[in-house]
């Protein structure tokens, strides 16, 4: 349990807010409405500007150029990102998870000194594809096949809804090596682009609409067997490892999502004039600030007790789904608070809360609905699953 943050978390925060608020925040709206999605080359400019906060690889263990951030930092982080600009934390949030994760657990010497070093640089930009367009919640029936061939793999299938899939230069992706077997034939393959080419299709939407989000589509493209991570038709694991720690980064951009929410709605309460005062001096405008603060202050302390956790080296499902289902819930209600409280001006793109309340609508679908992480509690819960 963490009851506070550290003072080196605090300074860390205070000092990621004033960066990000001076260099992102200002551009955020703009490159929302221009963008849909960024431009590789923006995305990446961007990105270079972040890198020496931290974003990318700072939890890995300084033999592999990573910082050893503890992941209460990490979240600290993700947070402050997603208050400034969440489609920008995204892109972040994947180049840091797709890959570095799984190679750190699963990947052999010679794939940890190859990659690592091109994701931390920049020089990849990387995403993950498990979910096909017939296949999202229930990931182990998989359709994409991997089939050997000499030195290769064969990878045919599409997946979609890819973050980053767009701008992607190494996709990991997840193909079924054994369909008789199910979960136990599934297997992780690194498709580096410039060897083994796959095509993409963007697919617009709603909210986060200048993160790309992407149909990555495989034909008979050809993979060296080098590039298998892991055991072959051991990857269902790895994919389920891997989403623990990403789903507590969605809950916590949520989380600061919904505190870019409170802060505009606080500052709109406090100069916005009706009956000649204030509208937060009005006690129905004040029991929403409460209930945006009550709720946003008990998600964060879902996320923060799950990075906690993992960061000690539990596998904590529980706690993951906790964070990620409330927490993306969450953002929705107060989200759409803050548009309450802006009267006319929260739907209008003078003001950056429509862009709050659109990017809150997308978070309760990556890396799981909430009704599966319903499910995963009930499972940590009862000692059964729900899923047949
Ligand atoms: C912005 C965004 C980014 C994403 N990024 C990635 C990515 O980088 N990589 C990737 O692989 N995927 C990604 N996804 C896909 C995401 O993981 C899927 O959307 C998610 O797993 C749900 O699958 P689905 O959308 O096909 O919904 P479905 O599985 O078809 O579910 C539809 C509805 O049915 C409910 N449902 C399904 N099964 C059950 C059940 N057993 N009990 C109760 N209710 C159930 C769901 O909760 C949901 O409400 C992303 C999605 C979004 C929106």
């Amino acid at each position: 349990m963490i009851p506070e943050l550290n003072e080196e978390q605090k300074i860390l925060k205070k000092n990621v807010r004033e960066f990000l608020e001076r260099e992102i925040t200002p551009i955020a709206d703009e490159y929302d409405r221009k963008y849909h999605p960024l431009p590789k080359d923006i995305a990446l400019g961007l990105l270079k500007k972040l890198l020496p906060l931290g974003y990318i690889g700072s939890t890995l263990p300084p033999e592999y150029g990573g910082q050893g951030l503890d992941l209460v930092s990490y979240g600290v982080l993700g947070e402050e990102m997603a208050r400034a600009y969440l489609s920008l934390g995204m892109i972040l949030m994947m180049q840091d998870g797709a890959l570095l994760p799984i190679l750190l657990k699963d990947g052999t010497a010679e794939q940890k000194a190859k990659f690592i070093p091109q994701v931390l640089s920049l020089e990849k930009i990387t995403c993950f594809g498990l979910t096909e367009p017939d296949v999202g919640s229930a990931a182990r029936d998989i359709k994409t096949t991997a089939v050997p061939d000499g030195d290769y793999y064969v990878i045919n299938g599409t997946k979609t809804w890819i973050t980053n899939g767009g701008i992607a230069d190494i996709a990991v992706i997840f193909a079924s090596t054994d369909p008789s077997k199910g979960a136990r034939g599934i297997s992780c393959f690194i498709v580096d682009k410039a060897e083994s080419p796959f095509a993409t299709r963007e697919l617009p939407k709603l909210g986060c609409r200048s993160c790309p989000t992407s149909e990555v589509i495989f034909e008979d493209c050809r993979v060296p067997k080098s590039n298998l991570v892991g055991t072959l038709g051991d990857a269902y694991r790895i994919a389920l490892t891997d989403l623990v720690s990403i789903r507590i980064s969605v809950g916590m951009g949520a989380v600061g999502l919904a505190q870019a929410a409170i802060d505009a709605a606080i500052k709109y309460a406090q100069e916005r004039k009706q009956f000649g005062r204030p509208i937060g001096s009005f006690q129905l405008v004040q029991e929403m600030i409460a209930d945006m603060v009550m709720m946003t202050e008990a998600a964060r302390f879902f996320c923060y007790q799950a990075y906690y956790l993992l960061g000690k080296g539990e596998i904590c499902f529980r706690e993951a789904s906790m964070a990620k289902a409330f927490s993306t819930e969450m953002a929705i209600g107060v989200t759409s608070q803050a548009v309450q409280i802006h009267g006319a001006y929260g739907i209008s793109e003078e003001y950056p809360i429509e862009r709050y309340f659109r990017d809150a609508r997308t978070l309760t679908f990556p890396d799981g609905a909430t009704q599966i992480h319903k499910l995963i509690i009930g499972r940590e819960m009862l000692g059964i699953s729900a899923f047949v």
